[in-house]
Formats: C-alpha cells, structure tokens, sequence
C-alpha cells in the first residue's frame, strides 16, 4: 500500500554531486514547454529551471531518480532533472523518511529556486545552474523497493521484462522520446494535410467483414451463431468508398490488423498514415506524400529535398536484385553471364541449358581483407538456405594482388574468362567477388540477399557501408500488376485487387494478364518499404474482370465495394505509409516495437496482459464457439 504523509527536512552538508546526468536528449521535442495555467499541483517542469528563476517560489513534481546522503534529492520528469537541496534545519526530521524512500517515488517538492555555489555547478545538466531550497516535501506515493529492472541509460534489460513492465520501460528516456517524436510528427501530419490541403481526418469501422485475397485476418466471433466479424487489414475499401462518398481528399491515422505469425518486424496490429484522393495520378499521390514527409520531418533531421529518386521495378531487381534496395551504398548487381558462358567452369555449364538464365556478380570492396574463413563459410550455408534448387553460388576471394584469385572454381577459369571478368567488374585487390547463377531473377534474389550479409558482416567489423544519419528514400514503380501464386497456373495481385492497370497496358489485362503493369508505387526508406500505394480501378466491370476472372476470387463479399463504383465514382488514389517503421528507422531503432507504446512481443502476445488469453466457457457459448486443443 502506498505511504503517504507530509514531512519536514534537517540538517545537512553540502558536497558535489557527481556530474552523472547528461545533458538532457529530450529538450528539442518541446523547447518552451511550461505548465499550463489550469493545473495547480506544480509550477514547473523538472527540466525547465534557469537562473532567471532564482528567488521564485517554485513546486515540482516527479520521481525520485537519485538521492545523496539525504541531502539532495534529485527530481525527474520526462523534461529533465532538477537538483534539491534540503536545508540543514530540515535534514533530522526528514532522514528517517528519505533515506527508507526507494527511488522512482512520486513526490511533490516546494521551494525556493537558489544559485548552485560555483564549484557545484553541473554545466552539462540544463538545470545545472541552480537547485531548489526545500520547504515542503509530500510524498504522492512511495514506489516498491524492488523494481524488475532499473531505469538508468545503458542498463541492458532484456526485451520480454521490458514489455511485461511496459508502464516503467516508458519511463526511460529512450521511450519518452520515441513516442514523443511520434507524437510530434503526427501533429505536424495533420496540420500539413488537414489544415494546409483540405483533407479529412476520417474514422473508419475496425469490425467489418472478410476481404478476399491479401493477409491472413483476424476474425471477431459475434453472439450471431457461425458469423464473424474481421478485423480489416487496412482501411482500403471504406477509404474507397469515401472517395465515392465525395470527400475527394481523406486521411486518418489507421489501426490495421494482419494475422501473419511472428515475423520479426511486424506486429499483429500496426498503425498506418492513411491516404485517399480524387481526381489524381501517380505523380499526384507521390508528390503529396513527398512534400506530406518533408513537412512532418523532425526538426533535428536535416531537411528532406524532394522529390525523392526514382527506379523502376525490373531496374531495382536488376540492380540490387530487391524490390525494396538499400541505395547508401553500392555492391550493384552485374550480368557476366557473357563470360561465363561456354567457359567451362563447372558450377555454371548447367545454368545455361534453361532459359531465361544468367549469372549475376557482385563485388564486395575490400572484404577479402575483413572476412574470416566463418564469414566465407556463413555466406555459403546463407546461399544454400536462402537460394533455390537451381541456384548456384560461388566466391572469388581476391589478394593483394588483383591477379591472385583464390575459389573453388579457380582451376577452370581461363585466364581469358579472368580477364573479362576483371574488367567487367573492375575488381580491385582485397575484393571478394560473389557469383550467383540461375534462371529467371532467383539469382538476383539471392544476390539480393547476400549483398545486405556482407553488409552487415562489414559492419560488424566496423568497416562503415551504411551512414544511419542518412535517410534515402526512393520510389518504386512499374511493379506488375499481377504475379504467379505457388499453385501453377494461378495469379494474385501484387498489391491488392483494387490497383488499376497502367492505362497502355489495360487491352493486356484480357488476354495477358501476367504481362500487365500496374499504377502502383512504393516508396522505400534505407532498404524498408515504408508506404506503398495505387490508383484504384473505377470500373465495375473491371473491377469485376479482375476479381472473378484473373483472381478467381468470389465476388459476393464485394458486392457492396462494385454496387458503389458504380454509383458515380471519381478516379482515385492513395497510399499508406507505415508509421511504425517509418518512426523506427528516423528514432535508429532496430525494432518497430521500440517506437509502439504497448506492442506485442515479436510471437504477437501482450506480455504484460498475458493476451490473447482463454475466455470462460460462458463466454464460448454466448459466442456459439467451441475450441479444440489441437488441430483435427
Ligand atoms: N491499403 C494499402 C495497404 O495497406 C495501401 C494503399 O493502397 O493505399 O497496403
């Protein structure tokens, strides 16, 4: 149970306190932040205390972050800290209640702020030029004496006891100015779109109905026998239908739902900036969302210039063998399918009695002088889980003289087929050269792939290839519209059903679907895809083709969606951008559960509340379920 009561302070030496406290990170989220006028509990923040204060009657609230022989108390809120000294008169009353006080206790201060004497002042605190004289100490509420972890800087807590005890891992400064900066960021969202552009901020329902095709859902039982609701995966079909409701421009800070296991970044439920509008094209929503970002960066980010890069799909593939490169650094793809051909070289001589097959190379400086024999050996086992069958890979690891080749395929390269490959990929001594050959693009996959690996090997070696103060964004474009499902034969969309061709391609959507292009763009961030969006078809009957014929998906569950186009529907677009990733690659997080408030761990459960969680069987038959322990 909490203690609460009201206590006076004795006497006290005074001595110097350790200039333990960095200057506080958080003070560029809210430079001129000071109480408001209608609370009454305290005058200030603890971070906000200056010499202009000395001589003002002041009263603080926050926990207690640190205490010295009972003589000061240092005061911590999310704004800062501010030094308390208890007066020599105070300090025998109040000893028997401080020092049993555990930190992280919530106490109200009142005093007078005072000059620190010269010698204790703490330059590298913003407070550090003053403390506040005790006059008044309440205790709001003692904290228990045993917290799961501390919460001092660079005190490593294991993730799972950080979400189980979400309410204190908040409380660490690098929470605080996650969520801050998030916070900041959608304010300045919604003055960019809703008050500079005219668009509306608009809630959309999270009960809703199946949507064919896309994720996994998660459904809702109802009280209905045999009938669910979904949690939808995104608000695409009601941001749609606003769009034929004749809102012409909306926005809203979207919760979306997708059932997809646990996947390392992802989280069950995750937040989207949400965008629809009439009347655009392409380079409408693109610009929008360029100019969207560059108005919403932080302040402490340099300035975003767009408009942002841009590279076609088959160029991204070709080049950096993903549809989402990292462009900061190089280790481009390169085609020496020419001199590898007929070369003899074992490995390969298979590669080209398919068709549509080629051996693609990447050349990764200098990392013949950083990889150790395990790294080589890692990127073998890597190529072996991460390619197919048909794949095959090899390296070259070349010496300090650029002629001296050391591989597995040394013996069968002619020194002609060395030479051009030399030349090809202007290899420089100390380069590690990696040969992928295949069909079709898996060897640009798995390139792809191994390209972020030795990346990452590097690093790890303290070789810097990727600058994380550089934010490059890049739009992906011409993606195809549809793409082969894993059953032979059959297609699914590459985006979602509703994304309109490319108007030249649109005579090819009925009689070669596979070869269609879509009006779809995705924008990527430093290798992350952080939006991705289209213009939508308007037509019923298209609409209708696409669904029914090409995705053999039942049309009944979207009668409402083909009714409403048409109904007088404008052409529309939009995109969403994922806020979550977006706001953990500006914050350098490694995880997007560092910049969620309460996320679910990377399995999908709520370690603190122990959800999802079994419901009694009152419950289970109000809902007409039944549960099985096991799958039939
Ligand atoms: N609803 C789409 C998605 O969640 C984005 C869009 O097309 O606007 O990926």
């Amino acid at each position: 149970m909490a203690v609460r009561g009201k206590y006076l302070l004795n006497q006290f030496q005074k001595f110097k306190l350790i200039n333990f406290i960095n200057t506080h990170p958080l003070r560029h989220l809210n430079k001129n932040r000071t109480i408001s006028s209608f609370v009454k509990t305290r005058s200030h923040t603890c971070g906000e205390l200056r010499e202009d204060h000395v001589g003002k009657s002041v009263v603080l609230c926050g926990w207690l972050q640190y205490k010295r022989f009972d003589q000061f108390i240092l005061l911590r809120d999310w704004q800062g800290i501010t030094q308390v000294l208890i007066p020599s008169e105070k300090q025998q009353e109040l000893k028997p209640l401080i020092s049993s006080l555990p930190l992280e206790s919530v106490l109200q201060i009142k005093g007078t702020v005072e000059y620190r004497p010269t010698n204790q002042k703490n330059k590298k605190l913003p407070t550090g030029d003053i403390e506040v004289k005790l006059t008044d100490l309440q205790l709001l509420n003692s904290c228990r004496s045993q917290l799961p972890f501390q919460l001092k800087k660079f005190h490593e807590v294991k993730e799972s006891l950080r979400m189980e005890y979400r309410y204190l891992d908040i409380r660490t400064e690098k929470m605080q100015h996650n969520l801050r900066l998030r916070s900041k960021m959608v304010m300045k969202m919604r003055e960019f779109l809703c008050n500079k552009n005219g668009f509306v901020d608009v809630e959309t329902p999270t009960l809703f109905r199946r949507t064919p095709g896309g994720a996994q859902e998660f459904i809702v039982p109802t009280h209905y026998p045999g009938k669910f609701y979904s949690l939808p995966q995104s608000p695409q079909q009601f941001k749609q239908l606003l769009m034929v409701g004749g809102i012409d421009r909306y926005f809203q800070i979207a919760k979306c739902y997708r059932d997809e296991g646990s996947k390392p970044d992802r989280q069950p439920e995750f937040t989207q900036v949400d965008i629809e509008m009439s009347f655009v094209d392409m380079e409408d929503v693109m610009s929008l969302t360029e100019q969207l970002l560059a108005a919403a960066w932080p302040d402490m980010k340099d300035k975003l210039s767009p408009p942002f890069p841009r590279l076609s799909f088959n160029k991204a593939m070709t080049l950096y063998g993903t549809d989402k490169p990292d462009v900061r650094f190089g280790f481009e793809l390169k085609d020496v399918s020419s001199s590898l051909q007929n070369s003899g070289v074992h490995i390969f001589n298979n590669v080209f009695s398919f068709p549509d097959s080629s051996v693609q190379a990447i050349v990764v400086d200098q990392a013949a002088k950083y990889f150790t024999k395990k790294d080589l050996l890692s990127l073998q086992e890597f190529s072996q889980v991460e390619g197919s069958v048909s794949t095959n890979f090899c390296l070259i690891k070349v010496g300090e003289e650029s002629r001296h080749w050391q591989s597995s395929i040394s013996k069968y390269l002619q020194p002609q087929v060395k030479e051009h490959l030399c030349k090809q990929l202007s290899v420089k001594p100390s380069d590690l050269i990696l040969l992928v050959g295949g069909q079709g693009h898996q060897p640009h996959l798995l390139l792809g792939k191994l390209r972020l690996q030795c990346a990452n090997i590097l690093e790890s070696k303290g070789v810097k290839v990727r600058d994380p103060d550089t934010f490059q964004f890049l739009w992906i474009y011409n993606f195809p519209l549809f793409v082969p499902k894993e059953e032979v034969g059959k297609l699914e969309a590459a985006h979602h059903p509703f994304t309109a061709p490319l108007p030249e391609d649109l005579e090819l959507l009925y009689t070669h679907p596979e070869k269609v292009k879509g009006q779809h763009y995705d924008l990527v961030l430093n290798g992350n895809e952080i939006g991705g969006g289209s213009i939508r078809i308007h037509s019923t009957e298209e609409q209708k083709f696409v669904l029914e014929k090409i995705l053999k998906e039942d049309c009944s569950q979207l009668q409402h969606l083909l009714t409403a186009l048409n109904s007088g529907c404008p052409p529309h677009g939009g995109i969403a951008l994922g806020l979550d990733r977006l706001l953990a690659i500006i914050c350098q997080e490694p995880s997007i559960r560092d910049v969620i408030a309460f996320p679910k761990s990377h399995d999908g459960k709520d370690l603190m509340s122990k959800a999802p969680a079994p419901i009694s069987v009152e419950d289970q038959n109000y809902y007409y379920i039944q549960t099985k322990n096991k799958l039939p």
